[in-house]
């Protein structure tokens, strides 16, 4: 914290870096930016790089879409945050910096989905709490090969095969990770033929969501330009194989972060504190609106389904990989530190400051309301009686994402919470896209999230 532009500039030249790139991450859930020269990043950072309002009009199948406010008159300001300078291994004399996006005032300029999440922050700042959390990805690789694109790597699920068919990947992607300062925790190959895991270590809320695009970046740069190979964050990328979910884990702590609220040594078979047991109220209660931010894309639904651990109904339960929110066994002896939800029914083509930030207000608005969750189930609850998914609350999560949507523009919460303009540009963008889509065939819009993320 407290690094200043001449820090950066510093050890951008130190790096021997000739390009920065300033990046955001659009309603669309798509990684964009513009490169800026060392010589010319002191004032950059300080006054911005300019970008037409209508860029955030833009869909991730780079059709511009019309929404009033966000057209091509008038100009908006990306400003770096300089805590986030980090050098790319895998691209040649370039560094990063992840920025706002700011009217002329210096403020949100009503489309700035960081400034939602630190919004987000803040109000739970206000209620005393520190958001932790991490984004937990899952992606796939593969190869085209003769015009088709076929998983690369594939091997039995956790087995050492599957890890030495791509060990130089992921041994040049985790170098590259740390590089950037992410602590890397795991790597996984996944269940699915090609599919791969790296787990990294939580961080406050807004450097998580900052690390989200920094890992989603490394990782497809990484793979393309150094092994000419295709990584990819799309949720279900391929009919036959399973989803990939960006699982959330987050625990909540005292201002001071003395002390991990979710933690009560006395919860029991109540799983967690009072706080705790609120927050996953709240996540619940707004759960089939905040998918339309945690689970965006068309493709999004297709993972969204029973019995690939993704998470597809309302659902709380300790351990229960069939509930969207799990409440993951802490690690005796680190019983308080370790004590954290993991929010399942989340994919890698969220904008992670959208997802983060919906899910802490959902969060908050069930402390305020000090409301209680149901029963947590204690088994799959595709497999529950009727009574028993009444007593566990179990729900069904929107099938599309025009269902989510619809419930985005209901929810009293959040829909309002993202501002007139930001919460309009987003349906628009969505629908927008949802309706090529619906329009395409079912391969041709799987290969087309699987091309974007
Ligand atoms: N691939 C599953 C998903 O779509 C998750 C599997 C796991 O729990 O690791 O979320
Ligand atoms: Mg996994």
């Amino acid at each position: 914290m407290g690094v200043t532009v001449e820090d950066v500039v510093a050890r951008a030249k130190e790096d021997g870096v000739r390009l920065v790139r300033f990046l955001y991450c659009d309603p669309s859930g798509v990684i964009r930016g513009k490169n800026v020269h060392v010589e010319r990043l002191a004032a950059r950072m300080r006054g911005g790089v300019g970008l037409t309002r209508a860029q955030n009009a833009i869909n991730m199948l780079e059709q511009f879409v019309p929404i009033a406010g966000m057209e091509p008159v008038g100009e908006i300001r990306i400003v770096p945050d300089p805590d986030t300078y980090s050098r790319l291994d895998w691209v040649p004399r370039t560094a990063s910096l992840l920025c706002d996006q700011l009217g002329h005032d210096w403020t949100d300029w009503g489309g700035c989905p960081r400034s939602f999440l630190k919004r987000a922050i803040a109000a739970a700042a206000g209620e005393g709490i520190r958001v932790m959390a991490a984004f937990e990805n899952e992606f796939y690789l593969a190869e085209e090969v003769d015009g088709t694109v076929r998983p690369y790597g594939d091997g039995p699920v956790y087995s050492s095969a599957g890890m030495d068919r791509v060990a130089d990947v992921i041994d040049d992607i985790v170098s590259a990770l740390e590089a950037q300062g992410l602590e890397v925790e795991q790597a996984i190959n996944e269940y699915g033929p090609g599919q791969q895991e790296i787990a990294i270590r939580y961080a406050d809320a807004l450097r998580a969501a900052d690390n989200q695009l920094k890992f989603r970046d490394t990782v497809r740069g990484v793979a393309e330009v150094e092994h000419d190979l295709i990584a990819s964050f799309a949720a279900k990328p391929f009919a036959d194989g399973v989803g990939s979910g960006a699982h959330v884990h987050f625990s909540l702590w005292s201002s001071d972060g003395a002390e991990n609220l979710l933690y009560d040594p006395d919860a029991g078979e109540r799983l967690l504190s009072p706080v705790g047991r609120h927050f996953v109220a709240g996540v619940l209660d707004h759960l089939p609106a905040l998918v339309a931010l945690t689970c965006p894309s068309f493709n999004s639904y297709e993972r969204l389904q029973p019995r690939a651990w993704a998470g597809s109904t309302v659902s709380w339960g300790l351990d229960n990989r069939e509930c969207s929110v799990r409440v993951a066994s802490p690690f005796r002896g680190r019983e308080m530190e370790s004590t954290n939800i993991e929010l399942k029914a989340c994919d890698p083509t969220c904008n992670p400051y959208l997802a983060l930030g919906g899910l802490i207000l959902a969060g908050l608005d069930g402390i305020r309301r000090g409301i209680e969750p149901p029963e947590p189930a204690a088994k799959d609850p595709s497999w529950m009686t009727p009574e028993e998914q009444h007593r566990s609350g179990v729900r069904p999560l929107p099938s599309s994402l025009r269902e989510a949507l619809a419930n985005l523009q209901a929810d009293p919460v959040l829909f309002p919470a993202l501002g007139d303009l930001l919460g309009r540009g987003l349906v628009a963008v969505r629908t927008a896209e949802l309706e090529a889509f619906e329009a395409m065939s079912p391969d041709e819009a799987r290969r087309a999230h699987l091309r974007v993320f």
